[in-house]
């Protein structure tokens, strides 16, 4: 039987902060994206230069044009299976810590060949690399995923801009500049009897989306997306109105683990307004950090 007309399973999505996901119908698990070792970056060329901090914070700080410190501990703590880790893009705030999650969990990797690369050079088997481009629909056991191009957050006032790829002899560990984006996909994930769109960044190719018709659409929702016209509601109105949405990618990734994010929340409460504005009747999340948003068999939706 095709995995939309399946038994409705109940799915449970955990917020990993930054673009990171686990989806889960108790079978088959799916990470989005996932990003733990929130370093504070320092000279980024693109968006917000330098990471915000907080008093005491003990991280160290790491310049654009050094390695970075993986935070495999916290990884850890909050990864124990994975199926399928599937990568919106290859900057380091949503692919550094993917290579130790594949390889301690023996997930299949889905990415562009920048991201393929990335797991390649860092010794997750090509048995468990997928390379997509935007345009697949892959059939898998439990689940099927739509990769779907997309485009990068236009940052920088909309000046953000690159067309380099990780190249496939690239020599592990990487610093932070390495980590360039290889071009964005987005993905709709069929699981559980449910489909879900998931984005990695604040933009999307609305003729790429027009049509689908998700019920749960995670929608990245920091600021950038205020730099695309009619962001919240183009998109909205491409995907009928799903019932549910709900904000990733909104706080602020520069910050560590349990720092306020009242700045970033209160924007994201403005994309909440935007939302109800086109679709008053869909249900919105803001999931805080390592928060479980479960949605039961009948579509009821509790957080946890
Ligand atoms: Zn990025």
């Amino acid at each position: 039987m095709h995995a939309v007309r399946a038994r409705r399973a109940e799915l449970r999505l955990t917020h990993f902060g930054a673009a990171g996901w686990s989806i889960t119908d108790g079978a088959a698990t799916l990470l989005l994206d996932p990003y733990f070792s929130r370093v504070r970056f320092k000279n980024r060329p693109y968006g917000a230069p330098d990471a915000a901090t907080v008093p005491r914070d003990p991280r160290p700080v790491v310049d654009y044009t050094e390695v970075p410190t993986h935070d495999t501990g916290t990884v850890d703590r909050h990864v124990a299976r994975a199926d399928f880790v599937l990568l919106s893009h290859s900057h380091f705030n949503h692919a550094m810590d993917m290579p130790h999650i594949a390889r301690k969990t023996s997930a299949t990797v889905i990415g562009t060949e920048s991201t393929a690369n990335i797991a390649r050079a860092s010794g997750v088997p090509d048995a468990q690399i997928i390379t997509a481009r935007g345009g697949e629909d892959f059939e898998f056991d439990r689940v099927s995923i739509k990769v779907i191009p997309s485009l990068h957050s236009a940052l920088s006032n909309k000046h953000y801009w690159s067309s380099a790829a990780i190249p496939r002899d690239v020599k592990m560990p990487l610093r932070l500049k390495d980590y360039v984006e290889g071009g964005t996909l987005a993905y709709m994930v069929r699981i559980g009897g449910r489909q879900l769109l998931l984005f990695g960044g604040m933009n999307y190719i609305e003729r790429e989306v027009a049509g689908l018709r998700p019920d749960v659409a995670l929608i990245a929702a920091a600021k950038p997306r205020r730099e695309i016209h009619d962001y919240t509601g183009r998109l909205l109105r491409a995907l009928g109105r799903p019932r549910i949405v709900v904000a990733t990618h909104w706080d602020n990734q520069g910050l560590p683990f349990g720092a306020p994010q009242d700045e970033a929340r209160a924007e994201a409460d403005t994309f909440v307004a935007e939302v109800k504005a086109v679709s008053p009747r869909t249900r919105v999340v803001v999931p805080a950090h390592f928060q479980t948003i479960v949605l039961d068999g009948r579509g009821a939706l509790k957080k946890s």
